[in-house]
């Protein structure tokens, strides 16, 4: 098999972050990346485009242009770990040995597990941002409804941005609201879960801009079917008592925003490095594999209880980078990561919610109060995501600047 230094699965936020801060500290590395795609997305502005704010064109550059100089680039998915052989074998057979591994390969969408939907994405009034190809439908959606009845829903924990579902309905809302037809539109959002977003000092700001678009909120109702030339949405309600049966019930819709379920890849459980519900193992504090200590893994496939978000990648990437190099120093490994996360609720268009919290739902504001109080609804947080994120994403994150992610020390 061919030989790398360092093998990164995953040519996503975490990957190409990882890869670019290792060749900042170690110019020449001998570092292999393998991602099957020949396209790289900003996931974080399909909610812009879903709202009119961002183009898709935006979002998405090729992979030919992310990828750091001097990795090699093998476009194959990787299809089998072996961790006892410290190799990966990649879709067309070859394998690759590694001395340090990384993983970072992101989470599985499930459209299939909700019945119908796949065959009628992109019509009969069915969108998601959560796919490139579909946030332009959603905004086309949106300003083609005038009157009727709007569904959005939120599949169970954990999902990428948690506070995605609901960003897409406020900034539609916002336009009714602006169109002045928000009045003949009934909009209601269908949440798996039983709260509006797991960090409570968020929760008033989310509940008030529910409240003035006249949002109608069902807590515990799962999206199971859809009927697309029917247009009407199957949900299972969840049984209001321990033991009890859930109940189906089915609504009619003019526009459905779903976001589908979602999981690790089955990947990881072949190769006996995933925790009991799929994903991978790592020790929340190094991003170190809990069995493999030459595994390291970042971003949405982490099994760690931070927010599956870019901003978590950011401040994860130059952990990973510094704990690996540790490693091959033999030195012991001292920075840590306190389980940042990042989710910019757009609740209008101007005016965002700045959710930023850690391991336990811990605030870790960037901001000083004074400055920006990240729970309520601020213009700055707004220029952040609209402007200052972007930028920091494709021109300091993807390039291993980290000036804004200066990993903590470990008290070892
Ligand atoms: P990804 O960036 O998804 O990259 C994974 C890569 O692995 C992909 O390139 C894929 O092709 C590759 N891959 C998959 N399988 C294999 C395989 N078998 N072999 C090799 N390569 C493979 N985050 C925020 O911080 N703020 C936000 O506001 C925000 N909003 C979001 C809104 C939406 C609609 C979505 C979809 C996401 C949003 N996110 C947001 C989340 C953010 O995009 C992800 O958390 C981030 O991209 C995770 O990085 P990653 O590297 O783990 O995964």
């Amino acid at each position: 098999p061919n030989a790398h230094k360092v093998v990164i699965l995953g040519g996503g936020a975490g990957g190409i972050a990882v890869a670019a801060s290792l060749l900042k500290r170690q110019a020449g590395m001998d570092i292999a990346i393998v991602e099957p795609s020949e396209q790289h997305s900003y996931q974080p502005g399909w909610t812009m485009v879903g709202g009119g704010i961002f183009t898709p064109e935006s979002t998405r550059r090729s992979m030919s242009t992310v990828m750091p100089k001097g990795v090699h680039w093998y476009r194959e998915s990787v299809v089998g770990i072996d961790a006892d052989a410290h190799e990966v074998t990649l879709g067309d057979g070859r394998k690759l040995r590694y001395e340090r591994l990384v993983v970072a390969i992101g989470l599985e969408l499930d459209w299939a597990a909700i019945e119908g939907l796949e065959e009628t994405l992109g019509k009969n009034g069915v969108t998601s941002n959560y796919r490139y190809d579909l946030a332009p439908y959603t905004w086309q959606l949106v300003q083609s409804l005038r009157s009727g009845r709007a569904l959005f829903t939120q599949p169970p924990m954990p999902i990428k941005c948690a506070g995605a579902p609901q960003k897409a309905m406020y900034l539609s809302c916002d336009h009714w609201q602006r169109e002045d037809v928000l009045g003949q539109l009934e909009v209601t959002f269908h949440n798996a879960g039983g709260v509006m977003f797991g960090v409570p000092a968020y929760v008033p700001a989310l509940e008030e801009a529910v409240k003035g678009y006249g949002i109608e909120v069902q807590f515990h109702q799962r999206l199971i079917a859809v009927d697309g030339e029917a247009q009407t949405a199957r949900f299972e309600v969840a049984a209001a008592e321990e033991g009890g049966e859930p109940q189906i019930v089915e609504q009619s819709f003019d526009m459905l925003h779903v976001v589908p379920p979602q999981k690790a890849p089955a990947l990881i459980k072949d190769s006996g490095l995933a925790n009991a519900a799929g994903w991978l193992e790592l020790e929340p504090e190094t991003l170190q594999h809990i069995t493999h200590p030459d595994i390291f893994g970042l971003g949405d496939i982490s099994g760690t209880s931070n927010a599956k978000t870019a901003a978590a990648v950011r401040k994860q990437a130059p952990v990973v980078v510094e704990n690996l190099l540790a490693t091959l120093a033999g030195d012991s490994l001292a920075v840590g990561y306190r389980g940042y996360g990042s989710c910019p609720l757009t609740v209008e268009n101007g005016r965002i919610v700045l959710a930023e919290f850690g391991y336990g739902g811990e605030l870790q504001p960037t901001f000083p109060k004074w400055l920006n109080d990240g729970t309520r609804p601020t213009r700055l947080a707004w220029q952040l995501k609209a402007r200052g994120l972007p930028f920091i994403y494709w021109n300091l994150m993807l390039k291993g600047h980290e000036w804004l992610a200066r990993p903590a020390s470990r008290d070892v």
